[in-house]
């Protein structure tokens, strides 16, 4: 019975959410920056999509028997029952706010256990209001627990905390090490991160190039690339590349840039003023550095904190631009004749591949180091599909069953009869 109740919860969470989806994405919206249209659609959308996907979890959570290797085979029963953790801490980012509570939390709590979840300190305000859905939807008193702050006070206390279990985290590869570093000191806490990336999308000439030019717009562009799995490096065959970015010119030139309730908006400010900072200074480094910027570069002429669709080619391996995250819509291109250096990054969150020849698609997604590849396609993201990271990307899946096992501990009971 209890299973079902927790089910109903789920759903009526969702449905709740849906209800006010226009409510939630103008909230998301004024303090995102990010355009109205995406957030009702994304940020929004797949927030309630994730809370209905693992509504059907609740009760399908089970362990199996298992034949072991003894004497008397017979007379032993072994079994494994995945139970919960207990009380887990979530520390997300701002990028998008309530769709990474949402990823966590709806696995954290079809798991059965409860939360303390912590948003991003710039971008609180949806997740208030999905806690004041969660007790509309009778999710019974003490299970749901937002605490907004700083991540040095309530991030650390949470990492640091005997009573938590488990720790949840999005963000930035340097915070995630020192989470994982406090998680062990305090008492070893089972530990998930998804980190940074530096996703390589390659662009062979072999490909269908307006579906390249345009999936390799939204790969960079989209929520004005505060993405995590934002492409940040195009690798583009050298026959195709000088049409690529002539293209990929053309159609920033067509953005709409400007206020994100306007519904026509393409591209909105960035998440907060040291964000936008940051961008400033990475394509000083970009130019300094003798990468050929295109187009963009600096910040818009206009109140807000907008920053101008950016495109840089040539770009070399050793460059800051290479290596560094950027999290901004900033283009990064380098042109290939032979040999890929896709791998040569620290990050392995995701990848992209554009070609015909499913071999050849086919034999690059085996080499890529990366916890996602897209074929033909980008940020093609879905409740059922498990989403998370390699190498300094971090460890641990968002999202699909995998994400269960990330909030469940795994007991092994043996009887002899
Ligand atoms: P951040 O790491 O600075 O902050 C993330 C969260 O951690 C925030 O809630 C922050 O308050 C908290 N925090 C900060 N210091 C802490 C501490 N000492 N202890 C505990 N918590 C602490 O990241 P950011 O700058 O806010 O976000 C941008 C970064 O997040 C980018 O690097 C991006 O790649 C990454 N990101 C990754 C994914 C992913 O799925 N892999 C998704 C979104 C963002
Ligand atoms: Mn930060």
């Amino acid at each position: 019975l209890f299973l079902i109740v927790c089910m109903f919860v789920f759903s009526r969470l969702a449905d709740l959410m849906e209800q006010h989806q226009e409510e939630l994405a103008t909230i998301e919206s004024i303090d995102s920056g990010a355009v109205y249209t995406l957030a009702l659609k994304t940020h929004i959308g797949m927030s309630v999509q994730t809370f209905r996907y693992f509504a059907g979890w609740c009760d399908k959570i089970q362990g199996c028997t298992i034949p072991i290797n003894q004497a008397r085979p017979n007379r032993n029963l072994t079994f494994t029952k995945k139970e919960p953790i207990g009380v887990c801490a979530i520390v997300i980012p701002w990028n998008y706010p309530l769709m990474m509570l949402a990823w966590k939390t709806a696995a954290c709590l079809a798991a059965g256990n409860t939360v303390v979840l912590k948003p991003a300190q710039v971008t609180p305000l949806t997740a208030l209001k999905f806690a004041e859905l969660t007790a509309l939807a009778k999710f019974p008193k003490g299970v749901v627990n937002i605490l907004p702050g700083s991540g040095s006070l309530v991030g650390q206390r949470l990492s640091d905390h005997p009573d938590v279990r488990k720790l949840g985290f999005t963000g930035s590869t340097e915070i995630g090490k020192q989470i994982m570093k406090s998680c062990a000191v305090s008492n070893v806490k089972k530990v998930s991160l998804e980190l940074g990336g530096k996703s390589p999308l390659i662009i062979f000439n072999d490909c269908d190039l307006d579906k390249a030019v345009r999936m390799g717009m939204s790969s960079v562009f989209f929520n004005k690339g505060e993405n995590c799995i934002a492409a940040g490096r195009l690798f583009i065959e050298e026959s195709i590349h000088d049409t690529f970015v002539e293209r990929v010119v053309n159609e920033i030139k067509k953005m709409k840039i400007g206020d994100p309730l306007d519904r026509s908006t393409d591209h909105g400010p960035q998440n907060h003023k040291a964000h936008l900072d940051k961008l400033v200074e990475y394509c000083e480094k970009g130019v300094k550095e003798r990468a050929n910027l295109v187009f963009g570069g600096k910040q818009v002429n206009r109140p807000g904190f907008f920053f101008e669709p950016t495109v840089f080619t040539d770009v070399q391996d050793h460059m800051y631009i290479a290596i560094e995250e950027s999290f901004g819509p900033i283009m990064i291109i380098s042109k290939f004749s032979n040999g890929l250096r896709a791998n040569a990054t620290e990050y392995g969150l995701a990848s992209g591949v554009f070609t015909r020849d499913i071999s050849k698609a086919l034999y690059v997604s085996e080499k890529l180091q990366a916890g996602t590849v897209f074929i033909n396609t980008y940020n093609k993201t879905d409740v059922a599909a498990p989403f998370g990271g390699f190498k300094q990307s971090g460890f641990g899946k968002d999202l699909g069953q995998e994400a269960l096992n990330e909030y469940l501990k795994i007991k092994c009971v043996t009887v002899e009869y």
